[in-house]
């Protein structure tokens, strides 16, 4: 740990001196202002880097830098524009450790699931670099009378605003897709964990990404993020965060017609039935939950169970939960770190008041671990009904609110029953079971018998209020793209 730690310290000490600087059109800029915010570690609450507070002024720069470099970026072939998103993936892959070691200093993140999550961000890259050729193709369409063409082109540039959970990987996998299409970017990531943003756009550059094909502007989402949304040569934004932000900046676009693409919150179901393989159903439960510190949108924070094997199971639960070590995020034991800032540790603690007054019983868990830093112990309620606020509400912590069912109407009932609908996850051994489930559960992925394995090639994002628009496979190019058609007569 303490090897760890010292490197760690080492990748990130210009930062502490020099500050997260904002990335315009290839050059290290503060904020026009001269403002900076502090970014803090969640270990120690000790202040990490200054980082530059953009605001409207810096995003009018940052978007000028983009629509000036759309047009060299748009017009390279798909080939060439492949060549340089590879180099990029291979770039990741050379500083994989200090993406992780920095992404676990500015998160809380454990270092065994950051240091996947930034290869992770490497095959995003090469994924989509490996589209790219192919982005702008489309379909011929005779009729008697007329040929028609449709093809596909670019939108422009756009805005990407970012959450700060896993913030590396996810800003891969909103901006791999777009640099293939041929868009150029503006980044706004979340304010609470700036650093690998800036990482990325000096990898991508390094790989000979072109300046102002990638600009990062942090700052915060009122202000900076509002800015982005607003702009006018924006023309669409790609939205990871709460389902509240969401619908702000749909209301934000709306003036200047913004395209929008919602990734957003969930509460996600894991369902038992007393037919499944139990062991590896708690394995997978206890997985979704208590790892990346339950920050994750995917997260299976509901566990519903069979009355019938209820009180086994959730004890099961309960034993894996007080086992679960946690830690400083650098050690490679560690399952869980310290939740990302004092506000979401307070957010997240709120919920265990919540949850006794409502009559929950706490079975693991229920209070904060140790004196420093923001460490929350995995958490497990039980004898809890879906009216509580702990089964309807995105806590966003190791925290599992399980809810007891009898048949497949009730489980049904008490999965749909919240206004979430992004991903649910159900264990049986009875095929005519999980096709019926599957039919009527409200989310946009689902994993049977599994916990969540993801393959890029295949559609990802939700219904309801978990978002808008999918990603993955060509999804992804549909949204930074224009379908057009030319028509000619025969
Ligand atoms: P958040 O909505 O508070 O912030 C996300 C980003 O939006 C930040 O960069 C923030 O600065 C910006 N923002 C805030 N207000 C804005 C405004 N008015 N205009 C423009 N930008 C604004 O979310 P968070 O707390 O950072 O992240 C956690 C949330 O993200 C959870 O709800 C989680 O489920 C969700 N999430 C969803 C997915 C998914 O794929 N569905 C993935 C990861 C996280």
């Amino acid at each position: 740990l303490d090897q760890n730690i010292a490197r760690a310290t080492e990748y990130t000490a210009r930062f502490r001196t020099e500050g997260v600087l904002n990335h315009i059109a290839g050059e290290n800029v503060a904020a026009l202002s001269g403002e900076t915010f502090d970014s803090i570690s969640p270990v120690d609450l000790s202040v990490l880097a200054p980082v530059a507070k953009g605001g409207a002024a810096d995003i009018d720069r940052a978007v000028a830098a983009a629509k000036a470099a759309f047009k060299g970026w748009s017009k390279m072939p798909g080939a060439e524009r492949r060549k340089i998103l590879i180099k990029v993936a291979e770039a990741i892959e050379a500083r994989a450790e200090e993406i992780a070691f920095t992404e676990c200093l500015d998160t809380g993140q454990a270092l065994r699931f950051m240091s996947k999550a930034a290869i992770r961000g490497a095959a995003n890259f090469r994924y989509f670099a490996d589209q790219a050729p192919g982005a702008e193709d489309g379909l011929s369409l005779r009729n008697p009378t007329q040929l028609n063409v449709t093809s596909r082109r670019p939108i422009g540039p756009v805005g990407v605003i970012t959450p700060w959970n896993t913030p590396f990987m996810l800003s891969t996998w909103k901006i791999a897709p777009a640099l293939a299409a041929g868009c150029t970017v503006v980044h706004k990531p979340a304010e609470f964990s700036p650093m690998t943003a800036k990482l990325l756009v000096e990898i991508a550059e390094s790989a000979g990404l072109p300046p102002g094909v990638l600009n990062v502007v942090n700052g915060y989402g009122e202000d900076a993020g509002r800015r982005l949304t607003e702009h006018p040569d924006i023309k669409a934004i790609a939205f990871v965060g709460e389902s509240r932000t969401g619908s702000m900046i749909m209301a934000q676009g709306a003036a200047t017609l913004k395209r929008v693409h919602f990734e957003l919150g969930g509460k996600n179901p894991v369902i038992v039935f007393d037919d499944a393989d139990l062991d590896r159903a708690v394995d997978a439960a206890t997985f979704m939950i208590y790892s990346l510190n339950g920050e994750r949108c995917t997260s299976s924070s509901r566990l519903l169970v069979q009355d019938t094997i209820y009180d086994a199971f959730t004890a099961r639960v309960a034993e894996v939960a007080n086992r679960i070590r946690i830690g400083h995020p650098l050690d490679p034991e560690t399952v869980v770190g310290p939740l990302i800032h004092p506000e979401h540790e307070a957010k997240v603690l709120s919920y265990f008041d919540k949850a006794r007054a409502e009559g929950a019983t706490v079975a693991a868990g229920g209070e904060k671990a140790g004196s420093e830093g923001c460490y929350v112990r995995p958490t497990l309620f039980t004898n809890a009904t879906n009216e509580m606020a702990i089964a309807q509400e995105e806590i966003f912590g190791p925290v599992l609110t399980a809810i007891p069912f009898k048949d497949e109407e009730e489980a049904l009932a008490i999965a749909n029953g919240v206004q979430y609908g992004l991903a649910a996850y159900l264990w049986t051994s009875d095929l005519g079971r999980a096709m019926r489930m599957t039919d009527e559960l409200e989310a946009g992925m689902m994993w049977v018998n599994s916990e969540n394995i993801r393959h890029l090639p295949t559609p990802f994002g939700g219904v309801k209020s978990s978002g808008i628009g999918r990603d993955g496979g060509d999804w992804s190019f549909d949204f930074y793209m224009e379908t057009v058609n030319v028509s000619f007569p025969r």
